[in-house]
């Protein structure tokens, strides 16, 4: 399995650095909210994370890591490439998104934004439950020929449209554990 590795796009080192400068900037832009609103900064029940399962995992447990706040967790699961699909087959909710949303701040965690259809389906879900704020944070985004159907407002790393494995990231299941991110071979899925 491992000789399907073409090389390594993003090094453990340079994750790390970038998903502690995206846990300030939430964290920057998650104060803001509450200051306008009045709420202390130690307020329970103000923030909802939202990972995605479950390719945001690692990341979701290190970026919560550098967020100094109160913040509550609401996994979902959704699916788009099942099994060994290299291309979106559309995104669907495979889980329960909880109902307790309504007046708080949601961020949704992804682990990379290629079409937006994930995106633009959760985006729909969370505001279905009126919250009070929403925001998108993913990883990673794919440099495509054309816009994606959403968007997030914070992004770590765009990187050119080829597909990646590892830190939380698989193909047909494997590779989740790798802690670097690595371009997979075309070899591997193109038969
Ligand atoms: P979208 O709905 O934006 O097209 O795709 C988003 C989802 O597809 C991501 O949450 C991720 O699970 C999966 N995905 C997109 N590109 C890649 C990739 O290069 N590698 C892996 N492993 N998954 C991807
Ligand atoms: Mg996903």
């Amino acid at each position: 399995m491992q000789n399907h590795i073409d090389r390594v796009l993003l090094g453990r080192g340079a994750i790390s650095d970038r998903v502690r400068a995206l846990g300030d900037e939430l964290a920057r832009d998650l104060t803001g909210e509450l200051v306008k609103e009045g709420s202390p900064a130690d307020a329970t029940d103000r923030i909802v994370f939202v990972p995605v399962m479950t390719g945001a995992l690692v990341f979701t447990a290190d970026l919560i890591r550098h967020l100094p706040l109160p913040i509550a967790m609401r996994l979902v699961s959704v699916s788009s490439y099942p099994g060994a699909a290299t291309q979106s087959k559309g995104a669907t909710l495979k889980s329960y998104l909880s109902d307790d949303l309504a007046g708080r701040h949601v961020v949704i965690i992804d682990d990379i934004l290629d079409t937006g259809e994930t995106m633009r389906m959760l985006r729909g879900l969370v505001e279905d439950r009126r919250p009070a704020s929403v925001r998108a944070c993913v990883l990673l985004k794919k440099q495509l020929g054309k816009p994606a159907v959403a968007e997030a407002e914070h992004v770590g790393f765009e990187i050119p449209d080829e597909f990646v494995v590892g830190y939380g990231l698989d193909y047909d299941g494997h590779y989740r554990n790798l802690p670097d991110i690595c371009v997979l071979k075309r070899e591997a899925y193109e038969g």
